[in-house]
């Protein structure tokens, strides 16, 4: 049976920073959306930083933004075919420490992980790392040190892995930085991504879910045996309008079906 649509795990809410605290990013309203697109399951995943456990050197605005201050989006409306779930976008800072604790794995039922988010010199990535090679591989590192975390990764999700950002402030594009990370490379990841059980996040605008550069990853991550779930990373309202499109787009290049699908929620 192909891929059904019926979920979204990766939702912002007004409290997200990035995208000026839209009031109208409300529950009342991503449950509209929810409901219009016949979802069963909503995950806001408000960026993160556990400051109160995780110690982290580096300088950044996201610092501020732990358990106590995404947990004011409860309580969560109740709706009989819609469930919302409360989760997060965690970071990992230069020195790969992941701004989330064990002590807090019980309480958010989703956790996704952004090691693509290397947009911040001084926090995220270094400022030598400006070339393609150097940046490939410092991203896989990244996504190695994930990996040997102990997270809880049967509610752990791989955000937006083939994003722009991982090009951030970068002499190439990401298509550039994917190009350089062999299959063989590649293989190696998602077989362990496969292993321990963790889903990967699609998330692709339709150009991209064209785009054959961008999906080599994820052929490769099923041929490893990974599951996929779909996130919309919306921060607005307007930003819920091709959702449909893209999840369609991105599900049909990659053939997916329910065989295929990340189920963190049984
Ligand atoms: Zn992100
Ligand atoms: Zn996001």
């Amino acid at each position: 049976m192909k891929y059904v649509i019926d979920h979204d795990y990766h939702i912002h809410s007004y409290l997200t920073p990035c995208a000026g605290h839209p009031p109208e990013q409300n529950c009342e309203n991503i449950l509209a959306y929810g409901k219009r697109m016949g979802m069963k399951d909503l995950v806001i995943t408000d960026h993160f930083w556990d400051a109160q456990n995780v110690v982290t050197t580096e300088k950044n605005w996201f610092r501020r933004y732990g358990y106590s201050y995404i947990k004011e989006i409860l309580p969560f409306p109740t709706d009989e075919e819609c469930t919302f779930h409360l989760g997060c976008e965690a970071d990992m800072d230069l020195n790969f420490n992941l701004g989330v604790s064990e002590k807090l794995y019980d309480k958010l039922e989703f956790i996704i992980v952004a090691t693509s988010h290397l947009h911040a010199p001084g926090w995220t990535v270094t400022e030598e790392k400006q070339t393609v090679a150097e940046r490939a591989e410092l991203y896989m590192k990244r996504n190695f040190k994930l990996l040997d975390s102990n997270m809880p990764f049967h509610k752990v999700g791989l955000a937006h892995f083939t994003c722009s950002l991982i090009a951030a402030n970068c002499e190439g594009s990401n298509i550039d930085i994917l190009n350089h990370i062999t299959d063989k490379e590649f293989k190696v990841f998602f077989s362990r991504v496969a292993k321990v059980g963790m889903g990967v996040e699609l998330n692709m605008t339709v150009e991209e879910a064209n785009t054959e550069e961008i999906l080599r990853p994820y052929r490769i991550a099923k041929e490893c045996g990974c599951k996929f779930y779909l996130g919309s990373d919306a921060h607005s309202l307007g930003e819920f309008d091709d959702v449909g499109e893209r999840f369609v787009t991105v599900i049909n290049a990659l053939s997916l079906t329910e065989a295929d699908k990340f189920r963190p929620f049984g």
